[in-house]
């Protein structure tokens, strides 16, 4: 097969893989005025079955342990909130905040995350067992000594719905997208499973929890995997007035068991137990950490959940980053065509309208303008230096 090369001198643009954030790329690319170049998505999965950003919870937080993580998420609500004018689309977004929930062993922290919050202006307040009990009748607050709720900016909204018109509008404005797998990276080049090789200035390396497989294939060591985590949709037989008015908020108890209301109904979930935890564990619904650890934990938590019964679930890919839980973003140190903008652990859906600006940025200016993204830069792994996101859901 031939190769292809964009005539339009340092402007090309290569992405791989059109989840949320490649999309949302290629949509910040051609929407930025400065840029005349062409933009080639290279998704091997037109249908989204595995990817992370069909699998989501969606859902959008503040309530994070650094700041950058705070803007990236302040920059995403502005923008979800502004969907139907910049891509034609009411992405259902709803504002019912976060609730986190603390027994002793983990005061410290929600105090200390709670000052980061404060410091960078987040509607956050500290709520005592008392002051829980009023607020969220439905909760039993035995075993709780601190509360932390976010009472603006939070909420959760349809992310399919996101990526898929992050693509629409992409296509629309002039972006190509091809069905095909990347099976090798070299600097300025991929290499598809069709034989054919597309060379490009850029090459924006976006394959979500695949992106270390794929990094792998140049030789790159990036430390992203891919880890399941099951999500399940509860139907609650006879929920308390409160329990399902709509101001019921995603509410995560001290094990990291956490549910919020969809519809009619609950989605649910948990973080496997340590060492339970595989790289690349096949896509299957674990049902065991239902009847092990998210229902106990829910029915004591919130005893309307004892009459409750799991209609449906699925499974879904994390991103992972191994090293600090935080994306990898911008150019590889030594290879300057390459850039990363990957590994969000878990946060990268509410993330993806501030990626994208930022990674567009980087290529069209050659600098970040709206969010400076250089701490998430690929360097701080190589020198030793994590970011650790103590908030990962
Ligand atoms: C159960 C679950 C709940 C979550 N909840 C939240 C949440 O509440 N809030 C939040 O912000 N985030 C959440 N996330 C995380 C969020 O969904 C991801 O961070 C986000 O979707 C990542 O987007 P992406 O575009 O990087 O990856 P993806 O959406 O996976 O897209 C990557 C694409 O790359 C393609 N690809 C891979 N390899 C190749 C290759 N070699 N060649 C061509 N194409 C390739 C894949 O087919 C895929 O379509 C959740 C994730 C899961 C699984």
């Amino acid at each position: 097969m031939p190769s292809i090369r964009s005539k339009s001198g340092l402007s090309s643009v290569v992405i791989v893989g059109g989840g949320a954030i490649g999309s949302s790329i290629a949509y910040h690319l051609k929407s930025d005025p400065g840029f005349s170049g062409s933009v080639v998505v290279v998704e091997r999965d037109p249908s989204c079955a595995r990817a992370s950003s069909a699998l989501s919870a969606s859902s959008i937080r503040q309530q994070f342990s650094t700041p950058l993580n705070i803007h990236l998420s302040r920059h995403g609500i502005g923008f979800l909130r502004r969907a139907p004018e910049l891509l034609g689309v009411d992405l259902g977004l709803k504002e019912p905040g976060y609730l986190f929930l603390s027994s002793e062993a983990g005061e410290a922290a929600l105090r200390a995350n709670h000052a980061v919050q404060k410091g960078e202006g987040c509607a956050v307040e500290l709520l005592d067992p008392a002051a829980l009990a009023a607020r969220f009748p439905w909760i039993s607050t035995e075993g709780i000594v601190l509360a932390s709720h976010g009472t603006a900016n939070e909420g959760w909204f349809d992310g399919p719905a996101l990526m898929q018109a992050f693509r629409r509008k992409a296509r629309e404005l002039g972006a190509d997208y091809i069905a095909d797998e990347v099976v090798e990276l070299a600097p300025g080049a991929v290499t598809l499973r069709s034989g054919r090789r597309i060379e490009a200035d850029t090459i924006v390396l976006t394959a979500g929890a695949w992106s270390g497989e794929v990094a792998a294939t140049a030789g790159i060591a990036l430390p992203v995997e891919p880890r399941r985590r099951s999500v399940f949709v509860v139907d609650v037989r006879d929920p308390p007035g409160a329990l399902a008015s709509g101001s019921t908020p995603l509410t995560i108890g001290p094990s990291g068991v956490w549910f919020r209301p969809e519809g009619g109904f609950y989605l649910a979930g948990t973080t496997p137990a340590a060492g339970n935890d595989p790289a690349g564990a096949p896509l299957e619904v674990q049902h065991a950490e239902w009847d092990d650890m998210v229902w106990p934990a829910l029915a004591a938590r919130v005893p309307a959940f004892e009459a409750a019964k799991v209609v449906n679930s699925w499974a879904g890919y994390y991103e992972y980053n191994t090293f600090d839980h935080n994306g990898i973003v911008g150019r590889h140190p030594e290879i300057e065509s390459l850039i990363f903008a990957t590994g969000f652990s878990g946060h990268g859906m509410q993330q993806s309208p501030a990626v994208g600006r930022a990674v567009a940025e980087l290529i069209v200016h050659g600098s970040y303008r709206t969010i400076d993204l250089s701490p998430f830069g690929y360097e701080r792994i190589s020198a030793g230096r994590p970011i650790r996101e103590l908030n990962v859901v």
